[in-house]
């Protein structure tokens, strides 16, 4: 039997990302030998209980013994403490990667870790639902999306080949860009959108009593969709701001400047400004289900 891609995991934090990632090796590389770690016994009890690894710890160290991958998949806030506990440990050799969603915080928080002989490969899974834990994952998730890889300069490419063959394995279609950029185009196509999300489900649960029912009673009319995307995990989101400050700051501005073009159309009643712009948006969105990310 050949090689598999990877002989040993270690997966720190078995959520939906990490249990989705530990299903597509048993589903494609059987002989990969994965070790699950959480904080909560809770957590490791379900990834027991759903058979998704071959062992489960509550230390990242003891994780990463001897380990030629290791995958981060906690919230981002997690990173710096994470990789102070595995620096000593991991193995010469080995390749650390994570999924999390803001890149430039994420090699500034791993880097510590990573010394001469261990290889840094930070990837971005654009691949994700509203739930959480090791019970919402599945192997399908990633099929067809994309993953931004975004190594800094002078990583191994051998390094680099190996994380685009498992998420290849995962059905991705791989990319690799700079961190800084990454960060700024996820600012625009997930962080802004997200942000409104919050902000209109958190203005319609503001209102007064008889109004908040009829919104969720007739949501169907647009705001349910945005009800969806405002019931992504808190945690993880409250993260994703703090780490990509920077560029969410800019698109917002960008974003509020818009806002207050249409506004001043709408109290003009300059109809043709509306839908000159909502012409293009219609665009946009026949390039997306074009480009199959409908
Ligand atoms: P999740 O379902 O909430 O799972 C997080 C996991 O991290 C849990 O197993 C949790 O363990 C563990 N964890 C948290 N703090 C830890 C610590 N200090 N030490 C060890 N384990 C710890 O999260 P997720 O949705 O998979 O997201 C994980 C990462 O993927 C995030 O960085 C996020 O930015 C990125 N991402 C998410 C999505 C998405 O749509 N969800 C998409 C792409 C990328 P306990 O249960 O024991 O707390």
């Amino acid at each position: 039997m050949a090689e598999p891609l990877f002989r040993r995991v270690a997966l720190i934090g078995i959520g939906l990302i990490g249990s989705s990632l530990a299903r597509v090796l048993r589903r494609d590389s059987p002989e990969t030998h994965i070790v699950a770690c959480a904080r909560r016994a809770e957590t490791l009890e379900a990834v027991r209980r759903l058979k998704i690894a071959d062992e489960t710890t509550d230390d990242p160290a003891a994780a990463v013994a001897d380990a030629d991958l290791v995958v981060i998949a906690t919230p981002l806030s997690a990173y710096a403490e994470i990789a102070a506990k595995i620096a000593s440990a991991l193995a010469d050799g080995a390749i650390v990667t994570d999924v999390g969603s803001v890149k430039e915080a994420a090699i500034r928080d791993l880097m510590p870790a990573i010394r001469d002989g261990v290889h840094l490969v930070p990837g971005h899974p654009v691949a994700g639902t509203e739930h959480s834990g090791p019970e919402s994952g599945f192997a399908e998730l990633f099929d067809d999306r994309w993953c931004i890889l975004t190594p800094p300069p002078g990583t191994d490419p051998s390094a680099i080949a190996k994380i685009t063959a498992l998420w290849q394995l995962a059905k991705m279609k791989v990319v690799t860009m700079p961190a800084e950029h990454h960060d700024r185009v996820l600012a625009v196509t997930s962080h802004l959108p997200h942000l409104i999300a919050y902000t209109i489900v958190g203005t319609a649960t503001a209102l007064g009593d008889d109004l908040r029912s009829e919104v969720i009673a007739y949501s169907a009319g647009g705001f349910r969709d945005f009800t969806r995307i405002a019931a992504s995990d808190p945690v993880m989101w409250r993260d994703i701001f703090m780490k990509n400050r920077e560029a969410v700051l800019d698109v917002l501005q960008r974003f509020s400047e818009d806002l207050t073009a249409l506004q001043r159309a709408i109290r003009r009643g300059e109809g043709e400004v509306l839908e000159d712009w909502f012409i293009r948006t219609r665009a946009i969105r026949r390039s997306v289900i074009e480009a199959k990310q409908a």
